[in-house]
């Protein structure tokens, strides 16, 4: 199955994603987590992709789309993938349908008030990709792998804000556009992890 995930940064992308991967047992395409791993290595894509992810800026369509194209040329996208963070932008959405069929787009429906605060307490866990809030952690360590939970550094309120405006800007238009073409799947994100989760599996095979 090849399904495209929506939602505004902090709706819970990452997180059904890491689920709804297992449960179809497709790879899960991050392309956040890709330019974060390029960063890391300090490789030419990362120190391109740095200069805008640092500003809550997207990285420019054209290097986005050469990372997405040459990952789903892997083997283990040949039956399907489950993609994370893209298409953010509509020519972003007109490559990917040049490129192959998706079957369906899920988009994680969130109050846009509760974002800058999931954001702002986030902690993320650079070994297993689990996010939690800072409210419901214990200590700094990942609940899942005992990793020690980092900062992102794009999760500071000035960025978050820019990322948010430039999801209403730029992502928001995918709705329709996805919805035009019928594959659109809507599920409410303003419910528990478990919960958007199953309405997430409940529309994937209605
Ligand atoms: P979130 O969904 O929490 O905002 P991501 O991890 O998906 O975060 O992305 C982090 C940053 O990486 C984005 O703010 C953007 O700068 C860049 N990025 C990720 N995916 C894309 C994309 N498809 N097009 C352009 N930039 C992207
Ligand atoms: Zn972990």
């Amino acid at each position: 199955m090849r399904v495209i995930l929506l939602g505004a940064p902090g709706a819970g992308k990452g997180t059904q994603a890491i689920l709804l991967s297992k449960e179809l047992k497709v790879p899960h395409i991050s392309t956040g987590d890709i330019f974060r791993s390029n960063i890391r290595e300090g490789t030419p894509v990362g120190l391109r992709a740095k200069e805008y992810i640092d500003k809550g800026m997207l990285v420019p369509d054209e290097l986005t789309l050469q990372i997405v194209a040459e990952r789903l040329e892997a083997s283990d996208c040949r039956d399907g993938f489950l993609l994370d963070g893209f298409p953010r932008t509509l020519p972003q959405a007109e490559a990917l349908s040049g490129i192959v069929d998706i079957d369906a787009v899920i988009n994680i429906d969130i109050d846009q008030s509760v974002l800058k605060d999931r954001l702002c307490g986030r902690r993320c866990c650079p070994k297993c990709g689990g996010t939690y809030h800072v409210n419901t952690l214990k200590d700094s360590l990942c609940p899942a792998c005992g990793a020690e939970l980092i900062i992102r550094k794009d999760d500071n309120v000035q960025t978050v804000t820019e990322r948010l405006r430039v999801y209403n800007e730029q992502t928001v238009p995918l709705i329709q556009y996805y919805e035009q073409s019928g594959k659109l799947l809507v599920v409410d994100g303003n419910q528990s992890v478990e919960d958007v989760f199953a309405g997430c599996m409940v529309k994937l095979k209605g």
